[in-house]
């Protein structure tokens, strides 16, 4: 059996800023400030460590436990209503490959994200792909993505049948921070330029594989048989 865990942002999907207007809008509400998000590279990173910065940004300070929640509680709340109004973009390929994979018996599929995991449900839900996945790591589990990644693992075991276990493990994302924390949890590392890095930028990383784009999903399977 093989697992193959999925970034969503840039990897799956594109929301055209969606996730950006709705957490500009749960730190506005809260806090009175406008476009915490500014200047604020979320590629790549957890939702917790955004947060970090927004406030880092915003307040010079980090947020308290119950601030997270609160923000969270209504971030969520503008990401329904910004993901229904966006226009969502779905990667070349992906539909193809996840339909594919999924008729498959010796893979499973799962999800490895830095959304909290309600915004990644929200996010999946409307593009209609999220019943090819059975497990997932959220950044509701940690502000690392090393950790949510292991999360994710450890999730996809439970499901398996006694002694058996992962042959291989393959973490496939858009940004540097999939190829690094992919590979310090012991993944194969599989990387996609269809977000905001390039090839030559994912290159420098060295990931296991690397493509433009998965729109020629039939060679990209390849590598996970
Ligand atoms: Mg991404």
């Amino acid at each position: 059996m093989k697992l193959l865990l999925f970034d969503i942002d840039g990897t799956i999907l594109l929301t055209d800023g969606a996730g950006t207007r709705a957490a500009n809008r749960a730190f506005e509400k809260i806090h009175g400030l406008r476009d915490a998000m500014k200047g604020i590279d979320a590629a790549g990173k957890t939702d917790p460590l955004i947060l970090s910065e927004m406030y880092g940004n915003g307040l010079s300070r980090d947020y308290t436990d119950g601030e997270a929640r609160e923000l969270y509680r209504e971030y969520v709340l503008f990401l329904e209503e910004e993901v229904e109004n966006c226009r969502i973009e779905i990667m070349p390929g992906i539909p193809y490959l996840l339909e594919s994979l999924s008729s498959r018996t010796d893979v499973m599929l799962g999800i490895a994200t830095g959304n909290i995991e309600r915004g990644a449900r929200i996010k999946l839900r409307k593009s209609g792909l999220d019943s090819h996945f059975s497990v997932g790591g959220f950044g509701s589990d940690s502000g690392s993505r090393e950790a949510l990644i292991r999360v994710a693992i450890e999730r996809a075991k439970i499901r398996l049948r006694d002694s058996e276990d992962f042959e291989k493990i393959y973490v496939i994302g858009d940004t540097p921070h999939d190829i690094v924390h992919g590979r310090a949890a012991g993944a194969v590392t599989v990387a996609v330029a269809t977000g905001r890095y390039s090839l030559t930028e994912l290159l420098e990383h060295r990931p296991d594989y690397l493509f433009e784009h998965l729109a020629d999903y039939e060679n990209v399977i390849r590598i996970f048989d």
